[in-house]
C-alpha cells in the first residue's frame, strides 16, 4: 500500500483531530501518501481531496471539532453513488480508506470495501454508542464537560436548596448520563435503556429532604424523552423548587482530556498499521484496555457493550 485518505464523518467529536493527527504522521513514517478528504463523504463525491503533510495536522491534538470538517451525505445509501465514490477514489490511486466516526459512518466504509476500497473505522462521537469498542473518542471529553458543569450546579443547587434536573446528551445511549451521575454524585440517571420510575425518583428525592438533604441533582439522558416534563412532575408532585438544565451543544466542543487525545493516538496509528497488514473492512477498537480490531460486519451485528454495573453503583451510592 502506497497511498491511503482519511475522512472524517456524522456528527463531530471533539477527538477528531486528534485522531487525524494520528493517521496523517503514522501513515507519513509508514512512508506512505496520505490524503484529506473534506466534509466526509460529500466531500469525497466533490473530489474535496487535499495531500496531508506532517505540518498538515500541526497544533490540532489539543482543538475540538475536526480540520476536515464533517457531514452527512444521504446520497451514500445509493449503490451507484458509492460506485462513483471508488471511481474518484481509484483516480487519486487511494488504496485504502480511514474513517473517523460513527455505525452510519462505519456502513459507508464497509460498502466502500465490498467494492474493492479496503475501509477501517474509527469509533468517534461523544454519545458512547459505537459497536464493537467499549470507548468511542470524544466520549470522555464530554463527560469531563458534564462533570464541570454539574459541580457547578450543584454550588448553586445547595444554596437555594433547588432540586436540579440536567437534561445531558447521548442519543438512544444511557452512557454519558450513567458516567456523569456515578461522577458528579447525582441522585439519580434516567437513561433510555431502563424504564423510568418517576415515583421511585420522587422518593427518592423525598427520603433525602426528610435526613436534611435539601438539594438534589437528577440527570436525564435525552433518549429519555422531555427533562422539562419531568422537572415539572418532580415539582407537581413533591412541591421542592425544581430547575432543568439543559446542557446541549456544549458537550460536542472544547479541548480533548488527555485520555481521549491517548485513545485517539492509538486509534489513528492502529488503523495505519490495520491497512499496511492488508487487514480491510475492519473498525479499531477498546475492550478491556486493549486495542482491539474486528470486521465491520461482526461490530455492527456486536450488542453495545456497556457497563450495566453503573447504574447499580450510582443507585446504592445515592440511597
Ligand atoms: P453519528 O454518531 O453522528 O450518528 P454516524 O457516522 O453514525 O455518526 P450517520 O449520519 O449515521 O452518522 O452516517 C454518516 C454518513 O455515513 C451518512 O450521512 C452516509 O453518508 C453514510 N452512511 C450511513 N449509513 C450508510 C449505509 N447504510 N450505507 C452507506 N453509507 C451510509
Amino acid at each position: 500500500m502506497k497511498r491511503i485518505a482519511v475522512l472524517t464523518s456524522g456528527g463531530d467529536a471533539p477527538l477528531m483531530n486528534a485522531a487525524l493527527r494520528a493517521v496523517v504522521r503514522k501513515a507519513i513514517y509508514n512512508g506512505l501518501d496520505v490524503y484529506g478528504i473534506m466534509y466526509g463523504y460529500a466531500g469525497l463525491l466533490k473530489k474535496e481531496i487535499k495531500k496531508m503533510e506532517l505540518g498538515s495536522v500541526g497544533d490540532i491534538i489539543h482543538r475540538g471539532g475536526t480540520k476536515l470538517y464533517t457531514a452527512r451525505c444521504q446520497e451514500f445509501l445509493q449503490p451507484e453513488v458509492r460506485a462513483k465514490a471508488v471511481e474518484i477514489l481509484k483516480e487519486y490511486a487511494i488504496e485504502g480508506l480511514i474513517v473517523i466516526g460513527g455505525d452510519g459512518s462505519y456502513r459507508g466504509a464497509l460498502e466502500l470495501t465490498k467494492l474493492g476500497m479496503p475501509g477501517i473505522g474509527i469509533p468517534a462521537t461523544i454519545d458512547n454508542d459505537v459497536l464493537g469498542t467499549e470507548f468511542s473518542i470524544g466520549f470522555d471529553t464530554a463527560l469531563n464537560t458534564v462533570i464541570e458543569a454539574i459541580d457547578k450546579i450543584r454550588d448553586t443547587a445547595m444554596s437555594h436548596e433547588r432540586t436540579y434536573v440536567i437534561e445531558v446528551m447521548g442519543r438512544d445511549c444511557g452512557d454519558i448520563a450513567q458516567w456523569a451521575g456515578v461522577a458528579g454524585g447525582a441522585e439519580t440517571v434516567l437513561v433510555p435503556e431502563k424504564p423510568i420510575d418517576i415515583n421511585a425518583t420522587i422518593e427518592r428525592i423525598k427520603r433525602g429532604h426528610e435526613r436534611g438533604k435539601k438539594h438534589s441533582i437528577i440527570i436525564v439522558s435525552e433518549g429519555v424523552g422531555n427533562a422539562v416534563e419531568i422537572g415539572r412532575q418532580i415539582k407537581d408532585i413533591c412541591g421542592y423548587d425544581t430547575r432543568v438544565t439543559i446542557l446541549g451543544h456544549v458537550q460536542r466542543g472544547g479541548s480533548p482530556t488527555a485520555t481521549d487525545r491517548v485513545l485517539a493516538s492509538r486509534f489513528g496509528s492502529r488503523a495505519v498499521e490495520l491497512l499496511c497488514e492488508g487487514k480491510f473492512g475492519h473498525t479499531v477498537g477498546i475492550i478491556k484496555n486493549e486495542i482491539v480490531d474486528m470486521e465491520f460486519e461482526n461490530a455492527l451485528k456486536m450488542k453495545k457493550l456497556s457497563n450495566s454495573s453503573l447504574a447499580e453503583l450510582c443507585d446504592e451510592l445515592a440511597i
